[in-house]
């Protein structure tokens, strides 16, 4: 991609990366949408619900000036995107959030610090395998030689405040790391189906590598060949929901060059977040010439893993998993893709599991990217409320389709849970497949 293109992207993106008029037109304030946001259920304000928030959207585009009060309403939406399945006026509420904070951003002046720490983690850790696997091995030593333990013990993280308390949310990171796969071709297991890519994410790499090694087998037990493409990087979700569109953009058009030509019947994500924005490149970057054709076919090639396997002839030779199995939507499945059924169709195939509904299942958990981390005390509230419907299950196995969404109920089962375990539902296949090979 030549530099000139990069930039008349980037000075064209002010217009662009914004909440647009006819979008925003869209919303009748009908007010069909507040029961469905958390923050509004939490909170029980008006401006921190969806109508709310775009009739603040309005009058900015109106030419009301961005205060501090806008920037903060905006910020407190966890973006979960609820508002957008209960709104029967089809308002593409994801789209203008994810706008509005564009907007916000370019328009916030930080200082010297905080413009720091926002460059380094977003445009530096995030897209660099090198710089994530130095972060993981010092997590890796802090969790595993007793130093988290002892620091825990001694009360040393009451003396941080906050930031001791976040340190709580912090993911294990699971050695060795993904990033060793990346490149590597895994055969289909008999019959070949289908060639697929594996898209391993950022810090799924380090802290859910697990999680996709048991991707790959269920893959390959379904007839797939399984290519981790080379030059993948991450895939922006975290930069689109802080309003850094530019730097996604970048990342998006790296992720469409390194797998779209690779021959693939489909472009496979075990992360909801992540494939809400891999399938939404198309409109992240349709003012770009060279990329906008690209990024359709890349989308129409997108899938979540669950979407994937409950499309297909699913391979049925599995041992009876003996558990009471509940699901936790993730927001970007059930609210961004649209994907309810295929994640309980999988779950319900597998022999010998109880699946048992929890009330309010499509309500976001909290996590919401960093959400849980940026907003902890309303993060916690809302998790609270989800743990309490997740006990009226009573599971032995809390299943959900997002790696965030299970650090999240990861919390809530250390705060308030019954020692529930939490899985992903490609590791319940997992594990139905791997039994019934030994
Ligand atoms: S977003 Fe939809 S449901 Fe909510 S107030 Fe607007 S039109 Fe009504
Ligand atoms: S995205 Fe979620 S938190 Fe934000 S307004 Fe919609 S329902 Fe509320």
């Amino acid at each position: 991609m030549g530099a000139s293109l990069a930039e008349s992207s980037v000075s064209s993106s002010a217009s662009i990366d914004k909440p647009q008029q006819a979008d925003l037109d869209r919303c009748v304030h009908c007010g069909l949408c507040l029961n469905a946001c958390p923050t509004y259920r939490e909170l029980g304000i008006e401006m921190d619900s969806p109508r709310g928030r775009i009739y603040q959207m309005v009058q900015i585009a109106s030419g009301a000036p961005i205060t501090d009060s806008y920037r903060e309403h905006i910020d407190l939406c966890l973006a979960c995107r609820g508002c957008e399945s209960a709104c029967p006026s089809g308002v593409q509420y994801g789209r203008l959030v994810e706008a509005a904070r564009a907007e916000i951003e370019a328009e916030t002046p930080r200082g010297w610090l905080a413009r720091t720490v926002r460059n380094f983690v977003f445009r530096k850790l995030l897209p660099s395998p090198a710089l994530l696997t130095a972060a993981g091995a010092g997590l890796y030593i802090y969790q595993a030689t007793g130093l988290q333990k002892l620091v825990r013990a001694l009360g040393l993280l009451r003396l941080m405040g906050p930031l001791g308390e976040r340190e709580a949310l912090a993911p294990a990171a699971q050695i060795p790391f993904f990033f060793r796969q990346i490149g590597k071709t895994f055969p289909a297991e008999g019959e070949k189906r289908y060639r697929v890519a594996l898209m391993a994410g950022c810090i799924a790499n380090v802290s859910f590598a697990r999680l996709n090694e048991a991707t790959v087998r269920v893959l390959q037990k379904n007839g797939c060949e399984v290519v981790i493409p080379a030059g993948q990087t991450c895939c922006g979700a975290l930069h689109v929901h802080a309003g850094i569109r530019d730097e996604a953009r970048k990342l998006a058009r790296r992720n469409i060059d390194a797998v779209l030509d690779g021959g693939f019947d489909a472009i496979i994500t075990n992360a909801a977040g992540c494939g809400s924005t891999l399938k939404e490149y198309d409109e992240l970057l349709e003012h770009d010439p060279q990329y906008a054709d690209r990024a359709v076919k890349f989308k129409s090639l997108m899938k979540d893993v669950t979407e994937f396997l409950a499309a297909i002839d699913l391979n049925r030779n599995m041992a009876p998993v003996n558990a009471t199995v509940t699901y936790q939507d993730s927001c970007h499945l059930a609210h961004g893709q649209k994907i309810r059924k295929a994640p309980r169709q999988l779950l319900t195939a597998i022999p010998g599991l109880k699946f048992r509904e929890m009330p309010l299942s499509d309500i976001c958990c909290g996590s919401a990217g960093i959400y849980n981390v940026l907003h902890t005390d309303l993060s916690m509230q809302i998790l609270e409320k989800k743990m309490a419907n997740v006990e009226l299950a009573k599971p032995e196995i809390i299943a959900t389709a997002n790696p965030g969404c299970m650090i999240q109920l990861e919390v809530g089962v250390r705060k308030w849970g019954k020692g529930e375990k939490v899985m992903h539902v490609v590791e319940l296949l997992d594990e139905a497949y791997s039994a019934a090979s030994r």
